[in-house]
């Protein structure tokens, strides 16, 4: 098998033109960025949106990722070899993994999103734009003290960090203003991963420029001396701001392997923002499709819970069907077998870890959604483990599971995954919320923990107590929870693997998302800035002198 990058390479690319005429979109609606990106003009998003949604979650997944997004890749493709006009909505890589472990975002094997090294690598610039966005606001704050502070801005209180677009560990903590009286007031500030930014969250949740403005006129960047919130819009550079991302905000287009359009725009992280690509986008293959595929970042836990009740209320669609990528390696790990243990047939591991997949079947199923099982097939796989798994989700839920080979064959070795989600996308249901946004903050998460992690309760540091006191009294409580947890488990503690019960989930930390327009609260030990690994990605990377690319997966 070749690699990810031999493949794309080898692959024919039509000309966007071509792409974007197969969404019954003209010249003047397209912005092309070379002969194979486009950006898409803006009112492509604000018609009424027809076609079906089709959301692809996964269960617990490994450090390595389970194939959401090539099984979304394959399924596109899949549903356009059936003739439906479909589109994908994915996210745009962020660099940080990129060069560090997980490697890109773009899919895998047969099943990829092209040209993958653009796609990869700055891509039209949104990630640039965004975070010259996000730290042209830091200076514009730091500035501020430095020439007065009329605002009374307390340096000790400014939630606005600085952000990068890289993993780089050396920056969470840092002091700024050093250097005497000409180079501003000292204090203590850090870095997020851009991906990480309020700011990527609100390009990814505004329906377009009007309310980006507003949403980032809201954002709070701190307090003053005497505990009051001070916002964006009292710095008065909404508009500024705004303008840095006017071309940010509009969504991009590109193509897979074969041909299938592709919308690929913004890139919230999913264990610590909401993880979806923009409204924007998801609206654009809404109005132009029959059937847009998109991906919710990690597993349903995560942002399979944040596009139910974050996402789908703003973008005023939700799901037709909800389709969840399995590997019986991860339902291995999650079994109790070793991490390099993987790849050897272990039918006692994958009995008890299928009960992870039977937890998120159950999470999304509360949402009243039909759900499909999608096991992507890896070579390891053998045919007793894919045929006791297929059991384990017949005898226990009575819904369809698809063996896929998406990776191996591209679209057509999910065919049968397209037909069974054009079958369950027509089965009539009805959209069960999970809970009001009327709801206290308490009570939502107690939501999330009962019904979709599988725990019984949560427990508060004094720290977040005093901090929901604060949400409380400036009346923030209205606001939907972003929870910030680790991916590898239903619980906040990464080495818990399977379906656990009876466990808390210990909030941390609550952070004012206002602009964004939710209480993010952090578990355990997420980190809004992750380190780089002993083998970073970047290691195995070149460009040769006639600007070939290898090693980039
Ligand atoms: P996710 O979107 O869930 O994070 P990706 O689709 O990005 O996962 O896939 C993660 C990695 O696994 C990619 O490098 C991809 O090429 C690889 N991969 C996906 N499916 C398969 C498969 N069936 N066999 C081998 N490798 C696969
Ligand atoms: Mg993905």
């Amino acid at each position: 098998m070749k690699t990810d990058i031999e493949i794309s390479q080898n692959s024919e690319l039509l000309p966007i033109g071509k792409i974007a005429s197969q969404l019954s979109l003209g010249e003047q609606q397209i912005e092309p960025y070379g002969h194979y990106k486009a950006k898409v003009t803006l009112p492509v998003a604000n018609q009424d949106t027809k076609g079906k949604l089709v959301l692809v979650t996964s269960i617990n997944p490994t450090a390595a990722g389970e194939g959401k997004t090539t099984m979304a890749v394959g399924l596109g493709d899949a549903l356009s070899e059936l003739k439906y006009k479909t589109a994908l909505a994915l996210r745009e890589p962020s660099l940080g993994p990129v060069m560090g472990m997980k490697g890109g975002a773009t899919g895998g094997g047969y099943s990829q999103v092209i040209p993958m090294e653009d796609i990869n690598l700055h891509f039209t610039g949104d990630f640039h734009a965004l975070t010259e966005a996000h730290d042209t606001l830091s200076a514009l704050i730091d500035n501020h003290i430095h020439h007065g502070n009329q605002l009374n801005i307390d340096p000790r209180q400014i939630t606005w960090k600085r952000v990068l677009d890289i993993n780089d560990r050396e920056l969470r903590h840092t002091v700024i203003g050093l250097g005497g009286r000409t180079s501003g007031v000292p204090r203590e500030d850090g870095f997020d991963i851009t991906v990480a930014s309020e700011l990527m969250a609100i390009l990814c949740l505004s329906r377009d420029i009007k309310d980006l403005k507003e949403r980032i006129s809201q954002i709070l960047i701190g307090y003053t001396y005497d505990r009051k919130p001070v916002y964006v819009k009292d710095l008065g550079v909404q508009g500024a701001l705004t303008l840095l991302l006017k071309d940010a905000i509009k969504p991009n287009l590109v193509q897979t392997i074969e041909h299938t359009p592709a919308y690929i725009h913004g890139g919230p992280f999913a264990n610590i923002a909401h993880g979806c690509n923009s409204i924007i986008a998801t609206r654009a293959g809404l109005n132009t499709a029959d059937y847009t595929v998109t991906e919710s970042g990690f597993g349903s836990d995560l942002g399979g819970e944040k596009f139910m009740d974050i996402v789908a209320p703003r973008l005023g669609k939700t799901p037709d069907v909800v389709v969840i990528v399995a590997t019986i390696r991860a339902l291995k790990l999650n079994g109790g077998a070793a991490k390099d243990e993987l790849a050897t047939e272990d039918l006692a591991a994958l009995k008890k870890g299928a009960a992870n997949l039977g937890r998120h079947i159950q999470a999304m199923q509360r949402y009243g959604k039909p759900v499909v099982v999608a096991i992507n097939d890896f070579t390891s796989d053998t045919e007793a483990e894919i045929n006791q798994l297929k059991q384990y989700v017949t005898d226990n839920f009575h819904i369809p599971s698809v063996t896929c080979y998406e990776w191996a064959q591209g679209g057509k070795g999910a065919i049968d995954l397209a037909k069974e989600v054009v079958k369950a996308a027509d089965t009539p249901h009805e959209f069960k919320p999970l809970y009001s946004n009327h709801d206290s903050i308490e009570a939502k998460i107690n939501q999330i923990v009962t019904n979709i992690y599988g725990g019984d309760g949560i427990e508060l540091t004094s720290k977040a107590k005093k901090q929901l006191k604060q949400i409380v009294q400036n009346d923030w409580d209205q606001l939907p929870v972003c929870m910030a947890k680790t991916q590898y488990s239903l619980t906040d503690d990464a080495s818990v693997h399977g379906a656990p019960t009876d466990f808390k989930i210990h909030i941390r930390e609550f952070q004012v998302k206002l602009g964004a327009g939710f209480i993010v609260a952090l578990t355990g030990n997420v980190l809004t800035m992750p380190g780089l690994p002993s083998h970073p990605a970047a290691l195995n990377m070149d460009i040769k002198d006639n600007g070939e690319i290898t090693g980039l997966f």
